[in-house]
């Protein structure tokens, strides 16, 4: 059964029931998760302060989710401090800068994928049109309070998508949280290159710092609803099942090194 949640599952949900916003659930002592199935963000305390990681998409149905989502986990969004964005795709800055101008968070990004998203045809809303207050680059520690966000560039998905490593508790037992930033293998020849070369060095920087809980923005891709689920209704003695283990963790990341490869002999 915890073998299949490690299997990255690249196929993007399409149907409507599945867009309706999912129960805002915190899973770990300081990490939460508001969004859909499709995507969503997660919002990590620190002691001085809250950190978002990605925003959803810029239509305002998010905007809403989101601040009820804070609303719903008994935090207030005035202590959101920063949204760190892993790439510049609309469906991770979101309306990054309507945070900013509500709350006066800070809103950070790689250079290369701001640069890119200026640009991004892909976005839902047009090209992007907010200011960034500081570029993060590869192997940055972001800090805030008391927590450490390890930033590493991991170029594939989008020319400069970040992926971050960052420590978090459970019951106070210590874990480390890898979120690999970017999901969708990429058809570029140039940058399935690049995914392939990004996912093996953050796989062996995972090992390293002791990753052993898995995350996505994309919770079709690890069955993340189900494991919120399961958190939700959650009894003594049942295993938290977004950890993984550090063997679980580096399982996970070869599943996404075997799509890559598979979709390089396609
Ligand atoms: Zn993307």
């Amino acid at each position: 059964m915890e073998k299949y949640w490690r299997i990255p599952n690249p196929i993007k949900p399409l149907f409507k029931k599945e867009l309706e916003p999912f129960p805002s659930t915190k899973f770990f002592d300081q990490l939460s998760f508001i969004g859909n199935p499709n995507v969503g963000c997660f919002v990590l305390e620190t002691s001085e302060g809250i950190i978002m990681i990605d925003c959803m998409e810029p239509q305002n149905q998010y905007v809403e989710m989101i601040e009820k989502g804070f609303s719903d986990l008994d935090l207030d969004i005035k202590d959101l401090k920063v949204i760190l964005i892993t790439h510049g795709h609309g469906d991770h800055y979101g309306k990054a800068d309507y945070f900013r101008e509500k709350y006066g968070c800070k809103l950070y990004i790689s250079k290369i994928d701001y640069e890119y998203a200026l640009q991004d045809y892909r976005s839902p809303v047009g090209v992007l049109s907010f200011e960034i207050n500081d570029y993060l680059d590869d192997m940055d520690v972001f800090k805030l309070g008391d927590t450490q966000v390890t930033c590493v560039m991991t170029p594939g998905h989008t020319p400069g998508c970040l992926s971050y490593i960052f420590p978090v508790t459970d019951e106070g037992v210590k874990h480390m949280v890898g979120i690999w930033g970017g999901t969708g293998i990429p058809r570029d020849p140039g940058l399935i290159n690049d995914y392939l070369n990004s996912i093996r060095r953050f796989t062996r920087i995972c090992d390293e710092m002791g990753c052993d809980v898995e995350i996505s923005s994309h919770p079709f891709v690890n069955n993340g609803i189900n494991r919120l689920e399961i958190i939700r209704n959650i009894t003594d003695g049942v295993h938290n099942p977004f950890v993984v283990g550090k063997a679980g963790y580096q399982y996970t990341m070869k599943g996404f090194e075997k799509m890559c490869l598979e979709s390089m002999e396609n």
